[in-house]
């Protein structure tokens, strides 16, 4: 194949030749041939101004020699070749990123177009046109007409160029959590996240909203995919940062032991761990796994909340001689009242921290159930009184983590909840009543059980210091005892049980 390139100084080689020839008919006509042909060619083609001079040059000669045969014959092979380079080849524009050619385009204004679309389409998911630090440059170049295929495809440039774009990341504690579009996004997402965790409302008054680790914003470029929006960030902050770390057994541990002092539940101890159940037997220095969620971001809340309480109606019987022996009858049935009762509290991440009654407005009044009583032994109450099972306001006998819950734990039933708490801290009665039992009772330690009427009654578990005696009236936040860890129980926490009607139920249904 025939590819040698027509230059300026070859044509004009030929030129010179031309003129040195004498003129021959044949010869003359060939020439115009040649004209048309140079000319046509330098129509569709960059070389335009060489041919046109070259054309005109050709005119000029006058065809005297016959041995302008054999020169014309060569000029037409060379023209001829040029002009079947010219033909078989097309320009095109090299796009060369970081040195490696990716592929073409028609012009440089088409590839530079190519590219910018390109990084149009990365930037999109980040709301901006992305940038690039890649070497990106275009050289222009001849190709064989079956080497150009056309333009090079978004997808293989895409692949080839690195895009970028400036975010802001949300950094906590000096970790960047998540990467937004701008530091206005990251604004919004944290007052976004505070409403999440503090819910105010026409009931809750939230005065002070803080957050507890340190935040800073920072600009960063990033790849595209990385910028999130508001509410995927939102997401991702609710959701919160799964840790592993190692716990080391320490002497006397148990799961249990272990899930209260990371503030788990034994069975998360026992899931982060593959092969362990609820009966392994683990040993001092032994490395266990520990899988927690931690949400990144702790919201520390003050304000009130107005909340609407059952008042319970009271029980109240009255010797009825008519009646049978040991018969009753229902006189008149109780009927709950209702209270508002507003109070002011500290949450984190919506968790109760403290929590005080500033205000208790009577909406409605309850109705007492009169009982008439025929005659009858007379009874001795050794528990708890037994009623309406309607519980108003109870708080929290201490303020802290809840390290167990009520329900099934290790194969057995957990009749409370376990509150973490320091041996000598006080605790408080969550109502007033009267006081049951207050001593040693096997498994709960010191243990105190405060009737508070309507069948309902609190039993307080594990104590170090019992600071009321059975009999003895008690108001709702006295303090009653001291935390401990007596009984069984292996670490200082108070236990603390709602019991209606002789069966525990869930306190935090209650509190
Ligand atoms: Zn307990």
């Amino acid at each position: 194949m025939i590819s040698r390139k027509i230059n300026k100084n070859y044509l004009d080689k030929i030129i010179q030749k031309f003129k040195k020839v004498n003129t021959a008919e044949a010869l003359a006509k060939q020439a115009k041939r040649i004209k048309f042909g140079v000319v046509n060619l330098a129509n569709k083609i960059e070389y335009k101004e060489i041919f046109s001079k070259t054309a005109a040059k050709i005119k000029n000669i006058s065809w005297k020699s016959p041995k302008t045969i054999g020169i014309t014959a060569l000029a037409l092979a060379v023209i001829f070749s040029g002009c079947f380079y010219f033909s078989a080849t097309t320009p095109a524009v090299g796009i060369v990123v970081n040195g490696k050619n990716i592929g073409y385009a028609a012009s440089k204004s088409e590839a530079k177009q190519l590219v910018q679309e390109v990084l149009t389409q990365q930037g999109n998911t980040a709301g901006t046109v992305a940038q690039t630090s890649d070497t990106i440059e275009y050289k222009s170049v001849r190709l064989k007409n079956k080497d150009y295929t056309g333009p090079v495809s978004q997808d293989v440039l895409a692949k080839a160029i690195t895009p970028y774009v400036n975010g802001y990341g949300l950094q906590v504690n000096g970790k960047v959590v998540v990467v937004l579009a701008s530091e206005q996004d990251i604004n919004t997402l944290l007052k976004k996240y505070e409403d999440y965790q503090t819910k105010p409302s026409k009931n809750n008054t939230v005065s002070s909203v803080k957050i507890v680790e340190p935040v800073s914003k920072i600009a960063s470029k990033v790849h595209p995919g990385e910028v999130k929006t508001v509410d995927a960030a939102l997401e991702i902050l609710v959701k919160g940062d799964v840790a592993e770390t190692t716990y080391t057994i320490q002497e006397n541990d148990s799961l249990w032991l272990i899930a209260r002092k990371n503030n788990m539940l034994t069975d998360e101890v026992i899931a982060a761990n593959p092969g362990f159940t609820e009966d392994s037997i683990i040993q001092p220095g032994q490395k266990i796994k520990l899988v927690q969620t931690k949400p990144y971001l702790t919201v520390r809340s003050e304000g009130t909340k107005v909340v609407s309480e059952v008042v319970p109606f009271d029980v109240v019987s009255k010797t009825d001689r008519s009646l049978g022996y040991g018969k009753s009858i229902i006189k008149q049935a109780g009927k709950d009242g209702e209270k508002a009762v507003t109070y002011s509290y500290v949450e984190e991440n919506g968790k109760m921290i403290e929590k005080q009654v500033v205000k208790e407005e009577v909406v409605s009044k309850p109705v007492n159930q009169i009982v008439a009583k025929g005659p009858g032994r007379s009874i001795v109450y050794v528990g708890t009184s037994r009623g309406s099972g309607s519980i108003s306001g109870l708080s929290w006998p201490i303020s802290g983590g809840i390290t167990s819950y009520y329900g099934s734990r290790h194969g057995s039933f957990h009749t409370g909840i376990d509150i973490d708490g320091v041996t000598g801290q006080p605790y408080y009665a969550a109502a007033s009543g009267t006081v049951v039992e207050a001593g040693w009772d096997g498994g709960y330690g010191y243990c105190i059980m405060i009737d508070h009427g309507n069948g309902v009654s609190t039993r307080y578990g594990h104590s170090s210091k019992l600071l009321v005696s059975v009999g003895q009236t008690v108001s709702k936040g006295q303090n009653i005892g001291n935390v401990g860890s007596t009984g069984n129980s292996t670490g200082s926490h108070l236990h603390f049980e709602v019991i209606i009607n002789g069966s525990t139920v869930n306190p935090l249904n209650y509190l």
